[in-house]
């Protein structure tokens, strides 16, 4: 469903992403793990379309992403930072969007809007942070995307709300088998969700592969002990 292929981008002289290649299967949950600066935010803006490879390709169902609206039309992102139109609230955004992507719910959205107990009249910018992500979230799982990206999207929920997320999105995988994207620095957050991981450093990828084989090898190893490992150091 998503496929990397040797990606390459430059900021400067500096390579962010270095040769990067990624497979993630329909229906996965696939985490994306890595220490701050290994180019995780930038191979998702890649997948989003923000951002041209300077080399290499970046795929979703066979189609290149950047520029592609077909893509992001069944593409739901939850940004690392968020952003929302100024004066815009979720009765807004659920009219802007619901004319915009074709597979909208409104059932989605009262439901949803009821269990996360928001006011859909209230400017979405004067939102607390969490409540900004709640309705990234929220918007973003109301156009049934058939891939959800998430830019470490665990920093602001609280564990009540990060258990309504993940039942959302899971539910989500089992009924029409999304797939999911979602990137953190902290592998053990992440247990329990993803099935695959990808461990990044440096703008490359480390490791592929399902998370129990990882965790075969990794079992209480830190992120670092666990780079170590996989580049061939003796424990
Ligand atoms: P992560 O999300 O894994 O923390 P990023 O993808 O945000 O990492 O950043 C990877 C590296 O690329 C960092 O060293 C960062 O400083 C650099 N970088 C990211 N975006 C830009 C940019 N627009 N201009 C210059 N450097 C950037
Ligand atoms: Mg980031």
């Amino acid at each position: 469903m998503i496929r990397v292929n040797d990606l390459e981008k430059s900021f400067g002289e500096f390579k962010a992403l270095n040769g990067l290649s990624l497979h993630v299967d329909k229906g996965a949950v696939y985490g994306l793990i890595g220490p701050n600066g290994s180019g995780k935010t930038t191979l998702i803006k890649h997948l989003t379309g923000v951002m041209k490879p300077d080399k290499g390709s970046c795929e979703i169902n066979g189609m290149p992403v950047y520029d592609n609206i077909d893509v992001k039309l069944m593409t739901g992102y939850v940004p690392d930072e968020l952003y929302f139109f100024g004066n815009y609230s979720l009765k807004a955004m659920r009219s802007y969007l619901k004319a915009l992507y074709p597979a909208w719910s409104d059932e989605r959205y009262r439901t949803m809007l009821a269990d996360f107990g928001l006011n859909e009249n209230g400017r979405i910018s004067r939102f607390s942070k969490g409540m900004q992500k709640q309705s990234a979230f929220l918007l973003a799982l109301c156009t049934r995307p058939d891939v959800m990206i998430l830019d470490e999207p665990i920093d602001g929920l609280d564990p009540i709300m990060r258990k309504k997320v993940w039942g959302y999105l899971l539910g989500d995988v089992a009924d029409r088998q999304m797939t999911v994207l979602i990137s953190s620095h902290n592998l053990r957050e992440l247990e329990g969700i993803c099935d695959c991981v990808g461990i990044l450093s440096q703008g490359k990828l480390l490791f592929e592969g399902r998370l129990d084989e990882l965790k075969g090898k990794a079992k209480d190893m830190s992120l670092e002990e666990l780079f170590f490992y996989e580049m061939g150091g003796e424990l």
